[in-house]
Formats: structure tokens, sequence, C-alpha cells
């Protein structure tokens, strides 16, 4: 990283530090493990934003990535990244890879990590992006995540980024169990809650977390039939 980088990385930890703070009564977090903070510190955000944007890219806020989608804010990307509660052994499923940024915070904390994303050019661009990177424990794939990722599940926690008006079903059971799942849930337009959803012994237990504001999660419309006239 350039000084200039460097500077704007502190700033952006700094941002996150007291967000964390302002925020410690609603998540019941008064800080976030070192481990998070130090994936936070090593994924080079300017690196996941589109060319012309990365003078922002520190900046504790979403930004635009094309396909009418966002990466993140950083603050968010570390709260979710913590709220899962993985370590180095763990599988994680992400939906919704975007720029491909937050699984690669993911990637430093747990052994592998896979991530669907249903616009194809998002999806190519990311793995592209990932691996150019370096990073290699992150596997992208074009898909719909209502469906998760069977093949390789249960997973020991999966992160959904973008709002579901509902929880998915088959996330639920590709959740290993134990685990947790991370997820906006809420209407496209309308109040979303973070929740931590912790499956014990087949049943569900929901905690809410904060208010926030995520894209939608959509349909895919492959699928669907197509009416002619
Ligand atoms: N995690 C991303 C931010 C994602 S924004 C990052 O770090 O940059 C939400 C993403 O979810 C968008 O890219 C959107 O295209 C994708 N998405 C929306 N609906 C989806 C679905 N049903 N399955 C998979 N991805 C979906």
């Amino acid at each position: 990283m350039t000084v200039d980088e460097q500077a704007g990385m502190s700033r952006m930890l700094e941002d996150i530090h007291r967000e964390v703070l302002y925020t410690a009564d609603e998540t019941g977090l008064a800080s976030f493990h070192q481990a998070v903070m130090a994936a936070m510190a090593s994924v080079p955000r300017m690196r996941f934003v589109p060319h012309g944007l990365e003078s922002a890219a520190f900046d504790n806020g979403p930004l635009p990535i094309g396909h009418g989608q966002t990466i993140s804010q950083p603050y968010i990307v570390a709260l979710m990244s913590e709220l899962l509660r993985v370590g180095k052994e763990s599988v994680v499923l992400e939906v919704g890879t975007g720029s491909g940024y937050q699984a690669a915070v993911l990637s430093e904390l747990v052994r592998q990590v896979y991530s669907l994303e249903l616009v194809p050019e998002l999806a190519s661009e990311a793995s592209e992006r990932l691996h150019r990177l370096g990073y290699h424990n992150v596997e992208v794939r074009q898909g719909d995540g209502y469906h998760g990722w069977a093949e390789h599940s249960p997973y020991d926690g999966i992160i959904v980024t973008a709002a579901a008006p509902h929880i998915p079903h088959a996330l639920i059971e590709q959740l290993r169990d134990g685990a947790r799942l991370v997820i906006p849930v809420g209407d496209a337009f309308g109040p979303q809650r973070l929740l931590v959803v912790t499956k014990h012994n087949g049943k569900l237990d929901e905690q809410i977390i904060l208010p926030v504001a995520f894209v939608p999660l959509r349909h895919s419309t492959v699928d669907r039939p197509t009416t002619l006239h």
C-alpha cells in the first residue's frame, strides 16, 4: 500500500472502532476480535471498488459497484464477520459476492469460503479479482443464493449480504448444527434488521442485532417460464 493508502486504511479502522463503540448497546459487542480487525486491515479495499472511486475506498460507507449493486460499508463487513464466530478451520458460505470484498475479509479468517453471486458479470469479475489478489481459498460461482450451494454443506457459518424478505429454507438446511447464519431480513425499501440465526438441534434461535440497509436479495428469473405473446 502507498503512504496515502496506509493513512486511508488507518482512518477506516478508526472509524470502525468508533462505530463499534457507538453501537455497543444495540449489538452487545464492546469490541471486535483482533483477528477480525486484522483481516479488515489486511484487505486492500481500494482494489475492490470501481476505477475512479479509489479515493473513497476507505470511507466508512457503501459504494456503487455497477449493476445497481454496492460494496458494503466497512463497519458492516467487520460486524458481520464478527457475528459469524468462525475460525481457521471453518468452511463458510457467502451469498452475494458483489465485489468480493467481504469474501476476501472472510478468507483471512477461515479455511475456505464459497460465495454465490446472481449477476454473471459480477461473479466473474470478483472471481478474477480475488484470484489476482491471491485469495486462493475463495471459490465464486454464479448462482441463486435462495438455493444455497448444497455441494459443500453443511457450513460452519453462512453470511448473506443482501436483504431477504424471509430466511431462505435451503440456507437453514445447509447450516451445520450449532452454526450461525448472519442475514439482513426485511423489505427492499422498508425496514430491515440484521439477524443472527443459530441452529440448535434443528431448531432456530433468532437474535436481532440492529437496523440495516442492504440491496435486495433477488429471485433468479432464469428458471421462470417465459410468456410469449
Ligand atoms: N458482499 C458484497 C456486497 C454485496 S451487494 C461485497 O463485499 O462487495 C449484494 C450482492 O448480492 C449483489 O452483488 C447482488 O447481485 C447479489 N445478489 C442479489 N440477489 C442474489 C441472489 N439471489 N443470489 C446471489 N446473489 C444475489
